[in-house]
Parts: structure tokens; sequence; C-alpha cells
């Protein structure tokens, strides 16, 4: 067997741990990923962890390159040891034949970066017909036994079997227990008895050879083998590809395999299993907080089948208060763990308290209690959303646990998009009628039309519908439709259930366990109302409330903390922020979140509002200069109001002015009514207009009559754009102001284009001077989004006082996509790995960046302070935005709602370049 790829990877496929000893440690996630590192770290520091190993990412890598049979024979030796380690260290024996305890086994993934439900797990592995005998004698706790291997054989079959239920069917291990169930009266699994599991472990069997068409497999190390292989192919499904792709995480890094010999939540009422954080994941407060089942296993916590009970007294307290719980039912039936096993309890706190500190960040922790010993079976730092990131990190910084580049290198900028979201309008709440009250499973605010299914969810939002997906409890399958929907709804399902983790990840808000609420196929009923597909309704995540109908919503203040996190950003920046804006409210907004100036202000949206449109189609339709001329003199007054509005609203800072640049058929009246209404008002013949709207027609209006091209067959369009910047700006300051306006010419591709418009710029600016009698400082500069520009921008740089990276075009021209056209081939580029990304998202820094590189260089070779800045949709996205820092820009600009965002991605590329 040829292994010659394999040459460069390490020969160390086994990393154990166990006993206070580990082989890994923290920072070798890339090798063990999350779970594996924290799994080998936690033993070194003394927090009690069932012994086992990690195979490696690396292993998961040639899994995919090389196949099963290749990779299997590679490490079986090293497995083979790894179990043998365990056995030493729990002191129980694997395929045990001697009546010694057996060694049971969970098998998880656990790639670099936490994946949640998105692949394959496998528990109490080893059991079969003979272990399950000494499970029970030497438990002394038959029924425990037989569940475990019950759950076993259901899980295994699902897992590595494949036995799962058809299309629109239920599951067949499910079909079973309901028969057991209904024949017996029972109300829930918890009723079994031995005799009743034993039976179902048989029938269990007979759905497995029914499905796989081949036997439950008896032996142990079998057992083993066809799980480690689930867990490395489920690096490969549907849902776990959909979701590296929305996280972009790499294909290429593969996940690690842990296995981990079993401990037990569900042995008895001295049993237990929960999740816990050390801080509120969803609002960033200090407080420890988390769920747990008694007698039960860590997926009954996940899986959100049962509501699971509070971990604190006073996160117990404040659960009843919500749902209108009495003190005296919560202390009797609902207690908290500090209540109900307060010496475990106080060890997990301690043991909460000395993972937080040791990782210096929030920790997210599983735990299993058997029989009353308490064991940590996961941690990591946990996912939070956007406004307990950032409190998070202030509140780390003045505890003295992290300094000023950690809180900031901690943020993730896109995650400030929920601080930014919506949340109910006050008086449209005020009128809302609340059908139901649910766990605030992630936060804000979502209204839209019921949907009952992901691919339901997909669909009505691809017609631009908004929605909210209501499901019973969501799975990994319903990824795709809780991406797509605004909100989400379900029946079931505790803080920590799949739907809550992953909406929180999302920024999606999400309310779940609503009382009251029944989800039977494509009907809810709310408290004994009904709603059908398309009905509108409400969710607030903050609260858990559900309302009926639609409710208006609004965008959020920020708070304190939020701007700490940008002061200390402004702090730490070389680049600084500038936005994409065309009126004096968004110029307004964007200077609020922080922004320093206009980076592009687009003056063709300025010819949309009111009646301007009318006055800028008798431009374009009118007969030679002169007409123009007439038209245009109408324009001037607009124009110079729309400009000084936006100079006063950024005084003092740069607003950089784009000279006209769309096509101009943009502008024209299309259609038969407002070709009529055009006649009217013009007195020009109807057939006139035709014809001349006609003969605007273009096959690529992008790549046509636009940009300086229109300024350069039509100067006395530069000429008015410019008069009415300059008049502007001498007015405001003749005011006492202090407008710097900068006047950008777009499209160029030659310095002679270039050349005339700033010609024009410049003689129209002196004429203007001459007649106010006042001057102004002003700035000439132009777009580079012409591929030409880039590689011709040392000449141009002769003329231009300053570039301004057009992303957006120079993709389009780069790439030779049409912008307006990529939108049908892109997302199958993407689904088919030809693209990592939407280049018109995040910048493909590898092609188009050479582009911008070089025209910077360029540039700065002519003139070596020349002001450098990106005015692309990309000067607001994170990763776009760190290269344009290493390119030496002066700065982004973006639209006003991501310049908190893109002023985050500054100041970590600042810290990544220092
Ligand atoms: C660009 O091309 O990147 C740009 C900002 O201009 P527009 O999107 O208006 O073409
Ligand atoms: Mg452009």
């Amino acid at each position: 067997m040829g292994y010659k790829n394999l040459k460069y990877m390490s020969t160390k496929y086994v990393y154990t741990f166990g006993d206070g000893k580990a082989e890994g440690k923290a920072d070798m996630k890339n090798l063990l990923g999350g779970k594996g590192a924290n799994l080998a770290e936690m033993n070194l520091i003394g927090v009690p962890v069932p012994a086992g190993f990690t195979i490696t990412t690396e292993v998961c890598t040639e899994y995919n390159k090389q196949g099963q049979e290749a990779v299997v024979e590679m490490i079986k030796a090293s497995v083979e040891a790894g179990i043998a380690e365990t056995e030493k260290a729990m002191n129980a024996k694997f395929d045990a034949k001697d009546g010694s305890f057996p060694l049971l086994l969970s098998v998880r993934s656990g790639a670099r970066v936490s994946m949640p439900g998105m692949m394959n797990t496998v528990l109490n592995l080893g059991m079969n017909d003979d272990t399950v005998k000494v499970v029970a004698e030497k438990s002394g706790n038959e029924k425990f036994a037989y569940d475990s291997y019950r759950r076993f054989i259901q899980m295994y079959g699902d897992v590595v079997m494949g036995v799962e239920a058809e299309e629109g069917e239920h599951c067949p291990f499910e079909l079973v227990l309901d028969k057991v169930k209904n024949t017996k009266n029972y109300s829930s699994d918890a009723d079994f008895t031995v005799d009743d599991l034993k039976g179902i472990v048989e029938d269990f069997k007979s759905v497995v050879k029914a499905h796989a068409g081949k036997d439950f497999p008896t032996n142990p190390w079998d057992q083993l083998w066809g799980a480690v292989c689930a867990v490395f192919d489920s690096w490969n499904t549907e849902r776990a590809i959909l979701y590296r792709r929305m996280e972009q995480i790499p294909e290429e890094w593969g996940t690690a395999v842990n296995v981990q010999a079993m401990v037990y939540g569900n042995m008895g009422e001295n049993s237990a299993t929960g999740v816990c954080f050390s801080r509120d994941a969803a609002t960033g407060e200090d407080i420890f907080n988390g769920e747990y089942l008694i007698n039960a296993q860590g997926e009954d916590v996940v899986a959100g089948v049962r509501t699971p009970q509070e971990i604190t007294i006073e996160g117990s307290q404040r659960w009843a208060a919500r749902g209108g719980v009495s003190e005296e039912d919560r202390k009797a039936n609902f207690p908290s763990l500090e209540e109900a096993m307060p010496e475990i309890y106080k060890e997990l706190d301690e043991t909460q308290q000395k993972l937080e500190d040791h990782y210096s960040d929030m920790q997210d922790m599983e735990f299993t209690i058997q029989d009353g010993k308490l064991w940590m079976l996961q941690t990591r730092n946990g996912k939070r959303t956007g406004a307990a990131m950032v409190k998070m990190a202030v509140d780390m910084l003045d505890q003295g646990m992290i300094n000023a580049e950690t809180a900031i290198m901690r943020q993730e900028p896109n995650k400030l998009d929920e601080l930014l979201h919506p949340v109910f309008e006050k008086s449209a709440i005020a009128n809302a009628v609340v059908l139901s009250k649910g766990l605030p499973a992630s936060p804000g605010a979502a209204t839209g039309r019921i949907v009952f299914s992901a691919n339901d969810a997909e669909e009505w939002a691809a017609r631009s519908e908004k929605v909210i997906l209501v499901r019973r409890e969501t799975s990994p399958e319903d990824l795709k439709g809780m991406y797509a929907a605004e909100g989400i709804l379900t029946e079931r399902g505790g803080m920590t259930s799949h739907a809550a983790v992953v909406a929180r990840g999302m920024g999606k808000c999400c309310v779940s366990s609503a009382a009251g609420i029944i989800v039977t196929g494509k009907s809810l009923t709310i408290n004994g109302r009904k709603f059908s597909e398309g009905d509108f309704i409400s969710l607030n995540g903050s609260t858990g409330e559900v309302y009926e109908g639609q409710v208006a919503t609004v965008t959020p203040s920020l708070d304190g903390d939020f701007g700490k996190i940008m002061d200390l950003a402004e702090k730490t920046s070389r680049m600084y922020v500038r936005t994409n804006a065309d009126t004096p409210a968004d110029a307004k907004t964007a200077r609020e979140f922080g922004a320093k100036g206009i980076g592009l202000c687009r003056t063709e949206h300025m010819f949309f509002e009111g009646d301007r449109i009318w006055a800028m189609r008798e431009m374009i339709l009118a007969d030679g200069v002169e007409g123009r001329k007439e038209a245009l003199a109408k324009l001037l007054p607009i124009q110079r109001e729309d400009f000084s509005g936006i100079l006063e609203a950024m005084d003092g800072c740069g607003v950089n002015i784009r000279l006209l640049d769309p096509p101009l058929h943009e502008f024209t009246p299309n259609d038969e009514a407002s070709q009529k209404e055009m006649a009217e008002r013009t007195g020009i013949a109807l057939d006139v207009i035709k014809t001349k709207v006609d003969s605007l027609h273009e096959f690529n209006p992008m790549l046509g009559h636009r940009g300086c091209r229109l300024g350069n067959t039509y100067p006395e369009i530069s000429e008015m754009q410019a008069r009415a910047i300059i008049e502007a700006a001498c007015d405001l300051k003749a005011k006492g102001l202090n407008p710097k306006p900068e006047i950008m010419v777009p499209l160029i591709g030659t310095l002679k284009e270039l050349k005339m418009q700033s010609d024009i710029i410049r003689a129209t600016a002196e004429l203007v001077f001459a007649e106010k009698g006042i001057r102004v400082e002003y700035m000439v500069g132009t777009m580079i989004e012409i591929p030409r520009a880039a590689l011709t921008a040392d000449e141009i740089a002769e003329v231009a006082e300053y570039f301004s990276f057009g992303t957006n075009d120079l993709t389009q021209m780069g790439f030779g996509y049409s912008r307006d056209d990529a939108a049908k081939f892109l997302p199958i580029y993407i689904e088919k790995g030809i693209l990592k990304n939407d280049p018109f998202q995040v910048l493909d820094q590898e092609g188009i960046g050479q582009l911008v590189q070089m025209g910077a260089d360029k540039g700065r070779s002519t003139r070596p302070d020349i002001k450098l800045g990106i005015c692309g949709e990309h000067g607001g996205e994170p990763s776009s935005v760190i290269f344009c820092d290493k390119v030496g820009m002066d700065y982004v600009s973006c639209s006003p709602f991501r310049v908190p965002i893109a002023r985050l991605a500054a100041a970590q590329a600042a810290l990544l370049h220092k």
C-alpha cells in the first residue's frame, strides 16, 4: 500500500490522556481539535476527566485522501495502544472476556473550532449481549445496563449503519419505543422495566437487520472501527459542509476523533448530566449558569426531549418566574443542582471558576455525575451573542483577566451586527398580544410568516418573504431553514438545545419550549388557537415572548460597553473608517457610529428622489449641448443643496463626491406610462421620446457609456457637478464651516480620461472662486476600478491626488464576471468549490488583491503621500479590511451600519500587522 502522500505528516496518530496525565495540551487544537486539546489540558490542571485518546485531524485529512482501508491499517497499532492505556487508567477492560468490568467508550468528533451537532457521536460503545450482563452485575443496576445497551444500538444503528426514518415516516427505533409505551400505558421512557428494555434490545437488533441488511456487530473492536470511520465520514455530510461554508471553516482542517471512557449520568437518582457556562452566553453577565437532568445521558440535554432544570438557585428562580412556576412547586419538582446535590454543585462551581481562570475566557462545559462523582467531559470557549461578546471582553478587561489587545482580538467584527439589529418598537409592542412565553433562547426581535420546514423557509425567503421557522424541535438538518428565517420558534428544547446554540451562533432570534404550543405537521396551536402556514407571528428572543401578527421593529441604541470597545478600537487602529453615504441622514448615522468622513457619495442616488428624476431625464433626452445645458441648469441648485447638506453633516471631515457614474438608461423612462408623462411634462412627442430611449439601449451597460465616459462625452455634466460642489463648499465656508470636498472621477482606464475631467473640475473651481471671492481647499482624485488603471497607476497618480479602490468593478473586470449576471452561477461555483467565497463580498486577495497592491505601490511611486482608500463593498468585510491595512491604505469606507464592524477589523488589522 503506497503511503507516498503521508510522508509529510507526523507518525504520531494518537494522543492519550487520563489520570492527571496527557500527551497533548491546549495549544494543540490544530492537531487534536478543540475538544481533544482541552481534554488533555483539563487532565494537566487537575480537573477530573475520564481517560481516553484523540486520533489527530491529520488522520482525517488522510482518510479523505486515501480512504478507509489504508488509514485503518495505518493507525491500528496506535489505537490498540490507546485502548490499552485507557483500560489501565479506568481499571476496566475493552472486549472483556474474563468477567472484569467492561470498558465502554464514547466516540466523538472534534474539529479545531466547535461545530455544534454537525458531526457524529456514538456512546456506550462496547456493549453486547455479554458485556451488558457484566455491567448489570457490577453496577447493581440492571435497568441502567439494558437502557444503555438499547441506546447504543439506536445511536450506532443511526450514525454508523444508516438506519433512519424514510421520507415522511417516523424513526423505526422510536416506533418500537412508542409501541411499548402505548401497550403498557407509559408516559415516558423512564417507565420501561428491565424486561421491557430486554425486549426493546432484541427488537432494535431486528430493526437494524431489516434496515441495514446485516446484523448488529457484537465484537467491540468492529464497533470501534465502525464508529471511528463514521466520525471521519461525518466531516463530509451535507449539514457539516453547509455549516463550514457559513462559518468559513476550511475543508482541509478535518476532524479529530475522541475515544473516551464512558461515565454515566443515567445510573440512578445519584447520577446526572448537564451543560454549563461560566458566564451568561446571551447577555454576557458574569453569572455561572447551566442546565442538568437527573438520571440522564448528555444527549438528553442537548436533544431537547426533556426540559432540563437549572444549575444554580438564582437561575432556577429566574426560570420559575418566567414560567409562572410557584416557589413551592419549583423546589419540590424542579430543584436546582445547587439544592439537589449541594456538595457536587460546590465542586462544579469551583471547577468552572478554575477553568475560566485557566483559559481566561468564558467556558462552555459538559459534565456528568456518576453515582455521586463529578466528571468533566468537555470544556471550550463558549459561543456567545454579539452583546455578550462585547460585555464579556469589557468585564474581563476591568477584572484584569485580559489586556486590551486580547479584548480587541476576541471580537468577531461581524457579530457586532447583532447589536445593531432590530428590537420591537415600543408603541407597537405596547399593543401587541402575547400568545405564549418560552425560553429566551437567542436574543433579538423577529416578525414574519409561519413556515414549518427548512425547505419551505428557504423557498419562501427566496421569494423575499420574511419567515419564522416553527418546529417541534430542531435538528442540524434544519440549519439551512434557520439561516433563511428571521427567527425560530420551537415547541421543545432548553437553552442548550441545538436550536438555541445554533441560533445564538447565527445571531438569529429564537424562542424555545414555549408554553402551550403544539406543532403537528403544518399546523401550530398556541393555547388552543390555530395558526397555519403563512400566518404572521412575532418573536422576542430576549424575553421568550411570542406575539400575534406583525410587530414593528426598530434598531436598538448601543450601550456603554459597545462604546468602550469602539474606543479601544480607535486607539489601536492605524487606518480610519469612512462611510459610503449619499444623504445627510446616512452621513449623520455613520458619524454617530464613528465614521470619519465620506469615502463615497454616489451622486446618481441623489437623482432618484422626488421630482429630480424629471430634470435628469430632460437632460438625458435633450438634443445637443444647449438642450442639456438648459436641463442641467435646473439640476444645479438641487445638487448644490444636496452637497451642502452632506458637507455640513460631515463638517471638518473629508467628503469624497463622485461624479456621475451609471449608464444613462438607468434614468430613462422605460415604460409606456412614464414615457407619456415625460411627453406631457416636456412637450416632446411621445415617439421621439421612445426613439431616444431605444437609442440609449446598450448590450453591456456595465461596460458601456458610463463613468468618466459620460463626463468626457458630455463635459457639461461634470462642469455642473463640479460647480455645485464648489459653490456649496464656498457658501458653507462663508458661514464659518470647514467643508473638505474631494471630487472623484469614476471608471478611468487611461491618464487622459482623468486629465480631461480634472481640467474641467479645476477650471470650474477657479471660476466659482472668482465669482464668490472665496477659496476652499479641495482635492481631485479617481477610482481605481478598471484593471488598466491599476496597471498604469504610476501615470495616473501624476494627476490624481488620491485613489479610491472600487473593488466592485475591479472584481467584475478582473474576473470577467458581470455584476448583474454573476448570481446565476456564483452559488454553483461556491458549492462546487471552484471559488471559496463570493468575490463580490470577500475580496479575492490572491488575484484582485494583486491589482490593488499594484495600484497602491505604483501610485506611491509617483506620489509618495498619495491618499489611498477603498469604497467597494469589501470596505466593510473584515478579512478584506485586514488586507487593506496590509496594503497600507489610509482608510476603508463602507455603509453606515457596517462602520463599527470595519472599525473593529481595522483595529485587529493593526494588531496583526504590528
Ligand atoms: C466599485 O466599483 O467598487 C464602486 C464602489 O463603485 P460602484 O459600486 O458604484 O460601481
Ligand atoms: Mg464602480
